[in-house]
């Protein structure tokens, strides 16, 4: 058999459709009418799961009255068989039944899989395609594997579109996803994506390869496969109605990404200077995987976080002086030659915020943590001439750095008894749901508190800090201000720090509602701190106030140096991701 084309194919034409069709689920007729009523207005291109329905052809009638009163409407009818991934328990011959009364109550869609259509006979399929647009469908659950063995099957029978979905373990799966759009859709009309956290980037960049659409939810909590984005992220965040072949693609690179801010903030930025790029969360598993997407897709620029900072210095073809002193690079950009180069921002996160408030050469400085971000901090300080301080729940950690960087190591018990002028947070403490201090209220002697932990926007240490009326700096500002620096190494183009720090604070307070300080240990003790994935619990004051706008320094030309010795790799723990 061969796919033909029928009235239906002209009246579902691609330019006729939206880019984003939105699941809509309920458990009944009714509900999922209320849902429908409520997005038609945002969102005209809709698939109705009737597969979620207890009587799928009992709803039929009620969604009919939905189809007749929005004619500017274009709804999918879904009733996926149980065995295909659905939950719909009937036959295929019962499922092409009901397809069929769909068909007639004026969906003008209707999905059907690959399975269903090798048990019908052709002339089923053939009658139900001449009634309605077919999309016929094929879902891979575990893997991205034998596209094209798969897709040698689905065009053995006809339809409007064939709709091919896998799940994505690795970034690369999306290359082979969006290789596989572009062999065949001049042909065809396709519709492609990558199921799971990691397949994200194929929803939004398969339409530059091909999809004629993708799917989003509703909402959050109303996704229909794992890794859905909702609808109006992809529309408002992503931009995906002006994603086109000669759209930018940058990334936040890590594991985990799933809760960064970054993509909200950067597509902000790339949407107010009207750049055509679009930002995505790239959860990398391992930096052979990353590395493979970045030679395929081609990535222009990436954010580069936890854990893998300093083990990619390694794997770029040169770096910048400040990247190779510390040993760790958070932002890389692909020159035109295809070659990787990196640049350390974070120290100009650090650096920049406290510079607007005070003088450094001189100033006395106590850093708190050893880690990724202490470093940064302690190399870029000591080269404004501050006199660094540090102290760590790891003493010998902190003494390496301090010796390192020319820097002094100050004994904990030491701490109650000095003052500062600044005193910086570059421990976990206070992140996530941990609600403790990484200092004592004696502790706190400083002109300045620089808390680096930004989610929550508000921590016990800030809080006890402004009791003692002293000045906090949000490490919102250290977040944004190393995203600017980002921005303008990747486009030229002064950043738009005001935007950026607004939709950052719009997101935290979005984040976190307000509740009471619960009643925690300090954790001088050094106990129990462990990062959190899951979003923040609780601040008490509202987020912090979008920060001033200083225009940050121009863009750095290409690093000239040879790339940084490379540094033993950090090992993060794997935390479980939702697929
Ligand atoms: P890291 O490399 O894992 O280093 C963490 C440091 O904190 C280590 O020195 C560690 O001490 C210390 N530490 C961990 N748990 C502790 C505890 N319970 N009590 C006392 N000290 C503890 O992490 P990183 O990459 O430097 O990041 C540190 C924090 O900076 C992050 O958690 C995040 O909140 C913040 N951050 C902010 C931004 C921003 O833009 N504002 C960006 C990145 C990171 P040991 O040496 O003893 O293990």
């Amino acid at each position: 058999m061969h796919a033909v084309s029928t009235v239906y194919a002209s009246r579902i034409q691609r330019f006729r459709l939206p880019r984003v069709c939105v699941a809509v689920v309920g458990e009944d007729a009714a509900n999922i009418l209320e849902r429908a009523e409520s997005l038609v207005r945002d969102n005209p291109f809709m698939e109705f799961r009737l597969d979620y329905l207890s009587n799928p052809a009992a709803g039929l009638p009620k969604l009919k009255h939905f189809l007749d009163m929005h004619p500017e409407a274009t709804v999918i009818a879904t009733c996926r068989r149980a065995v295909n991934g659905g939950k719909f328990k009937g036959s295929a011959a019962a499922q092409l039944d009901l397809l069929t009364k769909a068909a007639a109550t004026g969906f003008q869609l209707v999905d059907i899989e690959l399975q269903s259509a090798q048990i019908l006979k052709p002339a089923e399929l053939a009658g139900l395609k001449d009634r309605v647009g077919v999309i016929l469908s094929f879902h891979d659950f575990k893997a991205t594997k034998k596209l094209e063995d798969t897709f040698a099957d689905m065009k053995r029978y006809p339809a409007d579109f064939y709709k091919v979905v896998s799940t994505a373990t690795s970034l690369y799966d999306n290359v082979q996803m969006m290789k596989f759009l572009q062999a065949h859709s001049a042909q065809y009309e396709m519709v492609g994506l990558c199921m799971g956290e990691q397949g994200i980037i194929s929803r939004l960049l398969g339409v530059r390869a091909g999809s004629v659409f993708t799917f989003g939810s509703a909402t959050r909590g109303e996704e229909t496969a794992p890794g859905q984005v909702t609808a109006g992220e992809l529309r408002d965040t992503y931009r995906i109605d002006m994603v086109d072949a000669a759209t930018q693609v940058y990334g936040v690179a890590g594991d985990p990404v799933s809760h960064s801010m970054s993509p909200i903030m950067m597509n902000t930025a790339f949407r107010r200077e009207t750049v055509n790029a679009v930002y995505l969360a790239l959860h990398a598993r391992s930096l052979k995987d990353l590395m493979a997407c970045i030679n395929d897709i081609p990535l222009r620029g990436l954010s580069i976080t936890m854990p893998y900072k300093q083990d990619i210095v390694a794997l770029l073809s040169n770096s910048d002086a400040l990247t190779r002193q510390i040993g760790a690079c958070n932002t890389v950009v692909r020159a035109q030659d295809g070659k990787l180069y990196g640049f350390n921002t974070d120290v100009a996160g650090i650096v920049t915020p406290l510079e607007q408030r005070l003088t450094l050469h001189g100033a006395k400085i106590l850093v708190l943590g050893a880690g990724g971000v202490a470093r940064a901090a302690v190399f870029g300080l000591k080269n404004k001439g501050a006199e660094v301080f540090i102290t760590n729940r790891t003493p010998e950690k902190g003494q390496t750095l301090a010796r390192q960087a020319k820097a002094k190591y100050m004994k904990r018990a030491d701490v109650a008894k000095s003052n500062f002028d600044v005193i910086i947070n570059a421990t976990p403490v206070g992140m996530g749901t941990n609600r403790q201090s990484p200092l004592e209220d004696k502790e706190l002697n400083t002109k300045y508190l620089f808390d680096l932990v930004y989610v929550p926007a508000e921590t016990k240490l800030t809080r006890m800090a402004r009791a003692k009326n002293i000045e906090v700096i949000p490490g919102l500002e250290m977040f944004v201000q190393q995203g600017a620096r980002q921005f303008e190494i990747w486009t030229g183009k002064p950043s738009p720090i005001a935007e950026m720090s607004f939709v950052v604070s719009k997101a935290l307070e979005r984040m976190a509602p307000a509740e009471e300080e619960p009643s925690a240990p300090s954790a001088a003790s050094g106990n129990g701190a462990k990062p959190a994935a899951k979003p923040p619990a609780a601040t008490t004051r509202p987020a912090a106030k979008p920060i001033a706008t200083k225009k940050a320094p121009p863009a750095q030309g290409k690093a000239k140096a040879k790339a940084a010795k490379p540094k033993p790799a950090k090992k993060a723990a794997k935390k479980p991701v939702k697929r």
